[in-house]
């Protein structure tokens, strides 16, 4: 009997050799969404729980061969863009996006890591808005990736609509704006913004030193939109499953950073 085929999600992201976050978490939010999970490594990192150690950027050409080889072969539903480390790198994965065009690409803009490590170059930030917000079906930020993708800050529930309609002007399909790290209230709200209007999604704020939500709350999206949901329905169940994940979460390592379980 012949296996069913399956759809294929693509995470062009970095490795984390801690296991809780970039290539790692994606895969295996891949695999817990039933779809099949396609990695190509733009950047390498060294780090476990307390920080990153080492970063890698592999060359170029090899970035190419990973991306290629997957869409020669591969129904990819979704594309999930996370830690791409440099202005080049951002060149050579839009370059390749524009080829391909996939039905739906998610862009987590990934630029300092929870521990303070810089994970892309701040001098590669004109580059991601020019060349990869226009292709976005929709971008992920936190308020500190707004905040330096808008060059302004934000502080306040209201800031939050005005910063999303900001990345829409920008040139972003749609906005996921994360709002945990607002310090209001026992509550995190999320925006979800687009060309029908702003979407709230409300949670009691859990008090935990979590790593890798933001890799698994964007792979989680492209997974369901590479389902066939729509994308109002694959974010707010990839915001339930990081909320899920995050009450199941463990400690790894010697610090008191916990890591998603992803079930
Ligand atoms: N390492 C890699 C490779 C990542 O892609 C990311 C975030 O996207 C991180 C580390 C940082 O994760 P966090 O900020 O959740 O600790």
């Amino acid at each position: 009997m012949a296996a069913a085929s399956v759809v294929s999600a693509l995470t062009i992201a970095g490795s984390d050799s801690g296991g809780g976050a970039g290539i790692q978490a994606d895969l295996k939010t891949f695999a817990a969404h039933g779809v099949h999970g396609l990695s190509a490594l733009a950047a390498l990192t060294a780090q476990h729980t307390r920080g990153v150690t080492a970063v890698e950027v592999p060359p170029l050409a090899f970035l190419r061969a990973q991306v290629d080889a997957c869409f020669e072969d591969f129904d990819i539903g979704a594309v999930k863009l996370g830690m791409l480390a440099n202005a080049e790198v951002i060149d050579t994965v839009a370059g390749l996006l524009r080829q391909y065009r996939p039905r739906w690409l998610v862009l987590d803009p990934v630029m300092v890591a929870t521990s303070g490590a810089r994970l892309l170059q701040s001098d590669a930030l004109q580059a991601l808005r020019t060349q990869l917000l226009p292709l976005a079906s929709v971008i992920t930020p936190n308020l500190p990736e707004a905040e330096l993708l808008l060059g302004r800050s934000i502080e306040s529930h209201a800031q939050m609509r005005e910063a999303a309609g900001a990345l829409l002007d920008a040139g972003a399909a749609a906005v996921y704006l994360k709002g945990g790290h607002l310090a209001v209230g026992d509550e995190v709200v999320d925006l979800l913004a687009d060309a029908d209007g702003v979407h709230e999604t409300r949670r009691p704020r859990l008090p935990l030193d979590a790593h890798g939500t933001g890799c698994t709350l964007a792979s989680a999206i492209a997974a369901n939109l590479g389902r066939g949901l729509g994308l109002r329905e694959a974010c707010v169940a990839a915001s339930d499953y990081v909320h899920e994940a995050l009450k199941r979460g463990y400690r790894p390592g010697r610090s008191e950073v916990v890591v998603l379980d992803h079930f």
